[in-house]
């Protein structure tokens, strides 16, 4: 990758992989999926000296979005995504976090939107969104079709795919999503997930015993 740098920094109970990506020529930063731990991202973003300018969100999911709005309002910066479908998962954040001991979780309501086709920029960095419905109904991937390289939060793992069981789970639609819409971006794209290692479309096409 020329351009793209990314750390990963795992969050919550959940071990949710937030991501902090950047442009490498210009030093500006979003932070996808600040779930939690919010000391720890405090770190990685000053040890990396990036500039954070944006929060993306790939869906709803406390250990995904419970941070999002306390960083946002720490940083000033605007939070895009997931899909609108979403609303009543960032509207349960706060009563989740109840539930699991995460008492600093806050409800969020983004500044934008996403939709299938939308576009998110960070630095010269651009990347195509993809709705991918199945884990949650408001599920959205990041691609950056140019440098092979995709952010697809829970919709697929490495060896595995996301839960359908959880409210607003489908899951019909989460095969639909993987074979619709990751699968054609085709062998060499590389993806960083919600939980666990990193993969490629490869990779997962030939062996993950989800999606034979
Ligand atoms: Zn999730
Ligand atoms: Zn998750």
């Amino acid at each position: 990758m020329k351009t793209i740098r990314a750390a990963i920094i795992p969050v919550t109970e959940f071990q949710q992989n937030c991501t902090l990506l950047w442009d490498n020529d210009t030093m500006q930063a979003v932070v996808i999926d600040p779930g939690g731990d919010l000391p720890r991202l405090r770190k990685a973003i000053a040890e990396t000296k990036v500039k954070v300018e944006k929060i993306w969100l790939t869906h709803g999911h406390i250990d995904h979005a419970g941070a999002a709005a306390e960083l946002r309002e720490e940083l000033g910066v605007p939070i895009e995504g997931p899909h609108r479908a979403e609303e009543f998962l960032l509207g349960h954040i706060a009563a989740s976090g109840l539930k699991f001991g995460m008492f600093s979780a806050r409800n969020v309501v983004p500044d934008r939107w996403l939709d299938e086709g939308d576009e998110v920029e960070i630095g010269t960095l651009k990347f195509g969104v993809l709705h991918c419905p199945g884990h949650s109904p408001g599920s959205v991937a990041f691609v950056h079709k140019g440098e092979r390289f995709a952010i697809v939060g829970d919709v697929l793992f490495a060896g595995s795919i996301g839960r359908s069981d959880l409210p607003g789970g489908d899951h019909a639609a989460l095969i639909r999503s993987i074979k619709d819409k990751l699968i054609p971006l085709g062998d060499d794209v590389a993806f960083i997930c919600g939980h666990g290692p990193a993969s490629t479309i490869g990779r997962e096409r030939a062996s993950n015993p989800f999606l034979k």
